[in-house]
């Protein structure tokens, strides 16, 4: 595993992108909007992983919730793997909680599968695998 990126959840992109960019030298060099789960991302190189911005469009996305509890902040950590299933049977293995059965499309064109964070230290833990085409 490496680390693909870190996902911070944001309330105005907008500022959040001009912020970033002067913290990291340089701009976001894509914008997705995921409609599956209401948000909209912005990317950040950083080295070999990246930053990942997350503005909820939505009252209902998981992002407005999370900043409604939380605040703006670090929202999770993923992890690159070679092979999403494997390491989600593994995961699962060693006790790990799923947040899904399956991984979902996501961002950046990715398989991705989330842990719940109460079985990671509190941390939600994304698994990321690049979708061959
Ligand atoms: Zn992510």
């Amino acid at each position: 595993m490496k680390i693909d990126h870190i996902g911070i959840a944001v309330k105005n992109m907008e500022q959040s992108n001009a912020l970033f960019q002067s913290l990291l030298g340089s701009a976001p060099y894509k914008q997705e909007l995921v409609e599956t789960e209401k948000v909209l991302t912005s990317f950040f190189a950083v080295g070999e992983s990246k930053v990942e911005l997350l503005e909820a469009t939505d009252p209902e996305s998981p992002i407005a919730k999370y900043i409604e509890k939380k605040g703006e902040g670090v929202h999770h950590i993923a992890f690159e793997v070679e092979d999403i299933l494997a390491e989600m049977e593994r995961l699962q293995a060693e006790g790990f909680q799923l947040l899904q059965a399956a991984p979902k499309r996501g961002a950046d064109n990715k398989w991705v599968a989330f842990l719940h964070p109460k079985s990671a230290n509190g941390v939600l833990v994304e698994l990321c695998q690049q979708i061959k085409d």
